[in-house]
């Protein structure tokens, strides 16, 4: 009785998903937002068919143990596509920890600071906080910033103040705000280096033996807000940690534990599993650099020609994944953030530190997306420019 009460249920929402199916795609906008962002469809609409139901077993991913072998073959899954996409070497573990980029600020001093010494490179507000952050566990020296100039650029490091002691050199490897990228990571003499990955995260290749820790939350473009990522080399992982240090804070606990020490956010692996999987079927992180580089050379080609709009970032130093732009008239600015929502293009409002405007066009924008957009910015230019 029970059972076809359920296959009722999952047959009339069948129909009834099928139904609205068409007009939930027609009313998608493109979402060009900072984080949480625009999501693969593919993967939503898996997401949603298995909402009810996950393989049979009658539940939501939601309302699964994290104990269950359902759950733990997500998450092993999860694990073993992001090493296979990253190509991560055996001597690094993958964690899932709560608590997004904010915590990592924490947790990177509280669990490698032995000389209580970290080396932090500014090149924007989000290096900036971990920086101040750092600075509540020991000292954290700034070797290098690019504040001067709001940071549109990355500064040279090829040549830095390293201390002697530092346990770490710090960096955000893509800057979310103000849309700037290494291309060339900073010569660390020798010392640690951390990144936050962020905004770049599963965009391209990575050589990970190069750093001792990347993290990454991952509502930018892995799945929905509450996990950070971090890939952190083993002899970085131990029980020496600043006296004090919770448990929940040290790297220690999610490596001996396989991130199951206590109840992690489930339906956020769960859903990084399902991106991680379609980044597979699209070809892996080569072709996702290819698809982003060519989608980002849409809009800047645009604005390096346009009469109306320039990009605020230094060329060299141009970001795949975040495009900040302006038209140099605040008012304008508001116009056209205006005028584009109401188009279907949303959240194109910069910063508030920046002002002007941000394209976020992580690997779920799909590039009709930009092409419509840049469109849309040519008939507001012949509008517009003077
Ligand atoms: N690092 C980067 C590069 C970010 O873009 C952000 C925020 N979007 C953070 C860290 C902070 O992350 P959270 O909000 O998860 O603490």
């Amino acid at each position: 009785m029970v059972t076809v009460h359920a296959a009722w249920t999952v047959t009339n929402h069948e129909k009834r998903y099928e139904e609205k199916e068409e007009e939930l795609s027609m009313s998608r906008v493109y979402n060009f937002s900072a984080g949480p962002a625009v999501l693969p469809e593919e993967v939503l609409k898996e997401a949603a068919e298995e909402m009810l139901d996950y393989k049979g077993c009658g539940m939501s991913v939601m309302e699964m143990s994290h104990r269950s072998k359902d759950f733990q073959d997500i998450i092993d899954e999860a694990e073993k596509d992001l090493r296979e996409l990253m190509n991560i070497p055996d001597n690094y573990k993958v964690l899932f920890v709560q608590g997004g980029g904010h915590v990592q600020f924490a947790m990177v001093p509280m669990n490698l600071m032995k000389n209580k010494v970290g080396d932090y490179i500014i090149t924007g507000q989000w290096a900036k906080k971990a920086y101040t952050e750092a600075k509540l566990f020991g000292t954290a020296n700034a070797v290098a910033s690019s504040a001067d100039r709001t940071f549109s650029y990355i500064p040279d490091c090829s040549d830095l103040p390293i201390d002697e002691n530092a346990d770490y050199v710090y960096i955000c490897l893509n800057n979310t705000i103000y849309g700037t990228v290494y291309h060339e990571l900073p010569n660390t003499k020798g010392k640690t280096l951390v990144a936050d990955i962020s905004s770049c995260f599963l965009s391209e290749p990575i050589d990970v033996s190069k750093f001792g820790i990347l993290w990454g939350g991952v509502q930018k473009n892995v799945g929905p807000a509450g996990v950070a990522i971090v890939i952190i080399r083993e002899d970085l992982i131990t029980e020496d940690v600043l006296p004090g240090t919770p448990t929940m804070l040290r790297y220690k606990t999610y490596a001996d534990n396989d991130s199951l020490f206590n109840t992690p956010p489930t339906y956020t692996i769960y859903m990084c599993g399902k991106v991680f999987k379609w980044l597979k079927k699209m070809g892996g992180l080569e072709v996702m650099k290819e698809r982003n580089e060519k989608k980002a050379k849409i809009l800047y080609d645009f604005l390096d020609e346009s009469r109306l709009f320039r990009g605020t970032v230094e060329k060299k130093d141009r970001s795949l994944m975040n495009v900040p732009f302006v038209t140099g008239d605040e008012e304008l600015d508001a116009l056209f953030v205006k005028e584009a929502k109401a188009a279907g293009f949303v959240n194109l409002k910069g910063h508030r530190t920046v002002g002007g405007m941000r394209a976020s066009i992580y690997n779920a924008m799909p590039i009709e997306g930009v092409e419509a957009l840049v469109e849309f910015m040519r008939e507001f230019e012949k509008k517009h420019a003077k």
